[in-house]
């Protein structure tokens, strides 16, 4: 039986639909991508935006047109009632049960047995023993990475977020369990695995912090593995996690949610730092790596921002070279404190600025790619197309390889330097050392 798991939303999500995908390929279900027909599809939302919703919508609609599908994630926490009506082949399952669906492949191939249907079996299933930290899979049927969830909630209140408010209150995996999974993934062969979390930089945040848990994580595996950081929340970076960064195993790639360079919108939004402590950040991560990949998340069109507050928006990417930008226009979200805030700025202004961050986003890309022509470069390979193959450099970059070796496969990792880049399109090129 075919069982697709669709994800909406973040690296988190992600890491959490691999080990739902993951328990059910144990049971002897086969994963499918969402262009196959599947007997069950699970969607797994998100209620970032109001796009990721309605996105949520459309496809929870057309995937229940054909077979039973379960609805879970962050928008179906905080609007359950919604996606009920969606269709009579929906089930909801909020985000306080979404760890339950690791055990719903167990008791579906028990119920199948029986004689009862999918759908059936699904509104029959009840566990209530499931924790936000029992996502722990062995395998990745939509990555070629490993994905290890180490914590979950947060406690900040930026007042445009929902996300802490279907989440809950900021929890991490015990440092031991945490070095335990990395080892098994390392031993399954992973060259590459993500930490990930709601807000990573809250790790364990009021004792020894994220930089703690990377400490032990580099002590305790090997040489040959690869770490990566799914994004940093600016206000919890400090000495000891910016040392650890300074590991060759933890890669030069970093995505910082700076949302606004204005010091008076950060404010405005409950956003816990300021623009000049951002800045010192960024000159250390630039200390610690060679030219690394730094990614930010923007949002135009937050309540207060002016002309002034987005120019000097603006200007702060295109003068701290960031190598590429998010662009999220605001969308004020239901049970947020920004949700009937009277400053709000016009929609045809907010989707004008977002234009120009994107249109900045592809020239500074395009330099950042430019500027690592002839430089050294580690790839994990992730698949092949038209008889080359692709795979992502440790600066994040999406790659084809030239020449790649006659023993390639997933997952493997390979040597080379980047040949000059095209800019007229298509993606960097890398060619393999012998
Ligand atoms: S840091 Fe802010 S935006 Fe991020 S999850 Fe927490 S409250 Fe939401």
């Amino acid at each position: 039986m075919n069982v697709c798991v669709y994800t909406l939303g973040c690296r988190l999500n992600q890491c959490e639909s691999e080990a739902i995908a993951d328990s059910f390929s144990q049971e002897g279900f086969t994963i499918v991508g969402e262009r196959e027909q599947a007997d069950l599809y699970i969607v797994n939302t998100c209620t970032v935006t109001s796009k990721a919703e309605q996105k949520a919508r459309r496809m929870i609609r057309k995937f229940a047109s054909s077979a039973p599908t379960l609805a879970t994630g962050c928008y179906a926490q905080v609007n359950e009632e919604e996606l009920k009506t969606l269709s009579d082949q929906v089930i909801v399952v909020p985000l306080e049960k979404k760890a339950h669906l690791l055990k719903l492949a167990k008791h579906l191939k028990a119920s199948l047995v029986a004689g009862f249907d999918l759908k059936s079996g699904c509104l029959s299933f009840s566990d209530g023993t499931a924790s936000v930290f029992d996502y722990d899979a062995a395998s990745f049927s939509y990555h070629s990475r490993a994905y290890l969830k180490v914590q979950d909630g947060c406690d900040n209140e930026c007042s445009y977020c929902r996300v802490h408010i279907a989440r809950g209150k900021a929890v991490s995996l015990e440092s031991a369990t945490v070095v335990e999974r990395a080892l098994a993934l390392e031993a399954a062969g992973f060259s590459e695995i993500m930490l990930t979390g709601v807000n990573l930089t809250m790790y364990d945040h009021t004792r020894e912090g994220l930089g703690g848990l990377l400490e032990k994580l580099l002590a305790s595996l090997g040489g040959g593995i690869r770490l990566r950081l799914s994004s940093l929340e600016p206000d919890h970076i400090d000495d000891r996690l910016l040392k650890a960064l300074a590991d060759p195993r933890m890669q030069p790639h970093f995505h910082i949610p700076v949302q606004s360079a204005s010091n008076k919108v950060l404010a405005r939004v409950n956003r816990h730092y300021d623009i000049e402590g951002l800045s010192t950040i960024l000159d250390r991560l630039r200390e610690a790596k060679d030219d690394p990949f730094i990614a930010g998340d923007v949002i135009t069109g937050l309540p207060g921002e002016g002309e002034e507050e987005f120019e000097a928006t603006f200007r702060y990417f295109q003068d701290q070279k960031f190598a590429q930008m998010h662009v999220f226009p605001f969308s004020p979200r239901p049970d947020t404190p920004l949700f009937k805030a009277k400053d709000r700025v016009a929609e045809s202004v907010r989707d004008e600025r977002a234009k120009r961050l994107r249109d900045l986003s592809d020239e500074l890309f395009r330099a950042y790619v430019k500027r690592q022509s002839g430089k050294e470069t580690e790839v994990v390979l992730q698949n092949r197309k038209g008889g080359a193959w692709y795979g992502l450099t440790g600066n994040y970059l999406e790659v084809k390889l030239l020449n790649a070796p006659l023993f390639a496969r997933e997952g493997l990792l390979v040597q080379g330097h980047f040949a000059p880049y095209d800019e007229k399109g298509g993606k960097p090129l890398v060619l393999c050392h012998a």
